[in-house]
This record gives C-alpha cells, structure tokens and sequence, in this order.
C-alpha cells in the first residue's frame, strides 16, 4: 500500500516548519543510515492513529535568487498540489487573511486535491480575531491550531487523515506482480517500459483499484500478470523543473511501497547517483525484490573487462544490494533487454520464497560446526532453532541464548550460508532474535 503524502503550503512566516517539526516522526530511516546520504529537511515519515504518511514542508523550498513571494508561493503550490494526496493549507491567526494568502487559496481550489484551511498561531482557546475573515476563501471551516504550544494538532490530523485512501486490500492487484520503474530522469525508463508493453503483451484495460495512479499500466504476458508502476509520467506533465526532482523522489518512494520488485534504472554513461542511492536503501530497507538495469549499453566504449569494472563499481556504490541481478541493457537496440521481464518474475518468486524448516535449521546446523559462533566473556553464542516468520521478504526469527552475544558479521554469515542453498536472489533477508532459555 503506497504511503499517502500530505503537504504544508503557506506563506512564508505562518508557521510550516513549526508544524513540520510539531508532526514529524523519524525521519525516512535511508536519510540517516546509509552513508553518501545526505539529510533532507524537507519531507519526513509520520504516524498518527496507525495511519503512516510522508509530510513534506513546500516552505523548506529554496527561493530562486530575485523570486517574488508570490513566484515562490506558485511553485510551492504545483509542487503540493503534484505530489501531495492532502494538502494543509496553513495561515496565521495573528496576522489574519492577507493578499498573498488568497492567491495561494485560489491556486489550490484549483486541485482536485482535498485542501485543509488550518489557522495557525491560535495559542488561546479563543478563536483567532481573524477566524470569521477566513471563510471568505470558501474552503473547510478552519481548523485553529497552535504549532508551538501543540493545540489542536490531534483535530488537524484527524482531519488528514480521513482524506486517505481506505487501506483495503486490492485482490486484483495481490495477484499480479507489481514493478516500480524508478531512476533518474532520461535514463531510459519511457523506453523499457515501451519495450516491455511491446508487441506480445496485452495491456488490460482499467481495472477497477488501479486507477489510483493515472500510470499505472497493468499487464500480463502468458499466465503472468502484472503491474506496471511508473514514476517516469508524473514529472512529465509538470511545468516545473527546478526543484521537482528532489520532490520526484518522494513519489518514487511511494511507487517503491507498493512495489514487490523494483528496476533500478541507471544511465551508463553516468553511473550511480545519490538519488539512486537514497531510492535503492528505501527499497532495501522495505524489503523489496531489486533488479539492476545499467541502460544505454550501446554507448560505452568496450574493452575486453568494461562489464566487469562497471559491475564492481555499481557493486561498491549500493554495497548493500550485494544481492540484486543487474543486467546490461540498451532499450535503443534492444539488447538484452528480453532478459528484464524474466528477471523480475524470477525476482518476485525469489522475494515470495519459503523455504523448508528442516532445510533451514540443517544448514545453520552445518554453518555453527564450519564457523563457531562469537563469544563473549566466556559465554558463547547458542543459535538453538531457526524458522521462516514471513515472505516478501523472506524473514527468519532465529532462537539464541543471548542476543548480545550475535555480531553482525556473524549474522551476515549465515545470510549467505542460506543464500548459497537457496538462492534468495534479487531479494533481501531478513532476521529476528528471539531469547530462550
Ligand atoms: P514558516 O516560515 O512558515 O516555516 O514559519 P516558521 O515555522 O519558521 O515560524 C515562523 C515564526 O512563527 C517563528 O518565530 C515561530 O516561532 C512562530 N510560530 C510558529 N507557530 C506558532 C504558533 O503556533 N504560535 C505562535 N505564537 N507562534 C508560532
Ligand atoms: P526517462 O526520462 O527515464 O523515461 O528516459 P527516456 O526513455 O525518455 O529516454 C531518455 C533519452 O535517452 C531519450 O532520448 C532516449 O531515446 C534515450 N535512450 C533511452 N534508452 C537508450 C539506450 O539504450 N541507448 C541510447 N543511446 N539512448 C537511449
């Protein structure tokens, strides 16, 4: 299920970052813990009532040099009203309405996009001097918050809330294999999906639940059915372009949730990119299957090792995805490029993959007596038995004596001990400690 985005849109000075803070959970967890990564104040991940979304701040936004407020304020505007689900449109209830804050007002009528009118700055139980002035905008009534002294917050997000997509399960959609085309911009990714929906597969038209996402492209190919999930048309449509990339991102973060695999798309003549790596440590980290497409293979020079150093080097860069297949592709020849969809299906099986409970807890059996467990103090590390818990990703709770005593490196031991019996590849795996006497 995708994570819903809300925005904050105001001008400047209501009180956007205040909120921002105010509502803030932990940042999206790729942000801190992968390195190269740098820190983004602009969008974080929050919870409230089970419902998990990202909220962005427009306002943390840089101007461009000589921006007016008001050019400011419109592509604040677009880029809420692109990339938001629900958008908190703030105002300041010690100020009351002003010009700027009736533009704004009517370039987000103009969204088909469910529009909250919140007031900031109502620090008292009293409604803002100001409060009846705001109905002139035609928009909800007010909800009167406080961001610095936390009042009323409780009601906004409610109110947000309510705006998200119900959270049923789409059987349809359960069925089918679902991919996120994610990369950078004019890195080939229009033209692999061009070539994947080619000639041999049949689009299925609108079914109902995939409407969600105007690019959504379902499809099957023989008994195999899938979903298309496409990040590359939404940026498209846009006018903007500053800016907007940093913003795709999030949209690329939501298609990689509701995704089992995701394509990595990579220009070759460009290599890993900081995007790239923010993108792929989200996909690790939510445990989706990955296949690597280096395109625009046609372009590079070879020699007789250029396939192998392009590889190491990938391989350094997203060191964490030690496990993902990459192919080398040109979507322009088409070589290769019949290999994709192949991967991807042997991917989502690999992430859907359970394995026996006896074949399992043979195999940590023989890596314990290969390579003894770490110790420590003289206690030492007892791995007494091993089950699968969960699929997509493949997820195992090994029993242990003491917690503390498992090393990482140890752990990474017996990840690949069960990967060179088992394959799991293109796919993260996962374990949970469990303590028994
Ligand atoms: P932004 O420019 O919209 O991001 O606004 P900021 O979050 O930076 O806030 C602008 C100013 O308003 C700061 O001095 C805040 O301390 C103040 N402010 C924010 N929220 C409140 C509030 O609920 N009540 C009061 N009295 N001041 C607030
Ligand atoms: P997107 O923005 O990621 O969807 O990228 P597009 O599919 O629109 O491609 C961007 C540009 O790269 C277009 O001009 C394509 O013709 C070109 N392109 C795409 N794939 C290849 C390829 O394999 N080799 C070469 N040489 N050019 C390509």
């Amino acid at each position: 299920m995708a994570k819903p985005v809300v925005a904050i849109v105001g001008r400047p000075n209501v009180g956007k970052s205040t909120l921002f803070n105010r509502v803030a959970g932990k940042r999206i967890s790729i942000v801190e813990d992968y390195p190269g990564v740098t820190r983004d104040r602009i969008y974080t991940e929050a919870e409230w009532l089970n419902n998990v979304f990202t909220l962005i701040d427009t306002g943390g936004i840089e101007p461009e040099s000589k921006e007016t407020i008001l050019a400011q304020m419109r592509r604040q505007a677009e880029i809420a009203i692109e990339t938001a689900d629900v958008i908190i449109f703030l105002v300041d209830g010690r100020e009351g309405l002003t010009g700027t804050d009736r533009e704004v007002a009517s370039m987000l009528r103009k969204a088909k996009k469910p529009v909250i009118l919140t007031i900031n700055k109502v620090d008292t139980l009293e409604h803002s001097p100001y409060y009846y002035d705001f109905f002139e905008l035609g928009m909800n009534e007010p909800i009167e918050i406080s961001s610095s002294s936390a009042l009323n917050i409780g009601d906004l997000l409610d109110a947000v809330v309510a705006h998200f997509p119900d959270d049923k399960g789409n059987k349809e959609e359960d069925e089918m294999i679902k991919v996120a085309i994610i990369g950078k911009p004019n890195v080939g990714k229009s033209s692999i999906i061009n070539y994947i929906l080619g000639e041999d597969r049949v689009i299925v038209s609108d079914i109902a639940g995939t409407t969600r996402d105007a690019i959504d492209t379902p499809f099957t190919d023989g008994e195999d059915k899938y979903l298309l999930i496409d990040t590359a048309g939404v940026r498209r449509k846009s006018k903007i372009k500053e800016n907007i990339e940093r913003y795709s991102v999030i949209r690329s973060f939501t298609a990689v949730d509701r995704a089992d695999v995701c394509l990595l798309v990579i220009d070759a003549t460009e290599g890993v990119t900081e995007q790239d790596k923010k993108i792929a440590g989200y996909s690790h980290e939510n445990g989706k299957g990955m296949v690597i497409v280096i395109n625009k293979w046609d372009i590079i020079q070879k020699e007789t090792n250029t396939m192998k150093e392009f590889t190491k080097t990938v391989r350094n860069e997203l060191a964490y995805l030690d496990y993902a297949p990459i192919l080398f592709v040109s979507a322009l020849s088409g070589q290769r490029m019949e290999k994709i969809l192949d991967t991807v299906k042997f991917v989502a099986n690999q992430n859907a993959l359970r394995i026996p409970t006896g074949g399992l807890n043979e195999i940590i059996g023989e890596a314990v007596l290969l390579n003894q467990p770490p110790s420590d103090k003289g206690k030492r590390l007892k791995i007494f038995y091993a089950t699968q818990a969960a699929v997509k990703p493949p997820t195992f709770i090994l029993f242990v004596n003491d917690k503390e005593l498992m090393h990482f490196s140890y752990l990474r031991y017996i990840e690949n001990q069960i990967r060179q019996s088992y394959g799991f590849e293109g796919t993260p795996i996962r374990f949970i400690l469990r303590e028994r006497e």
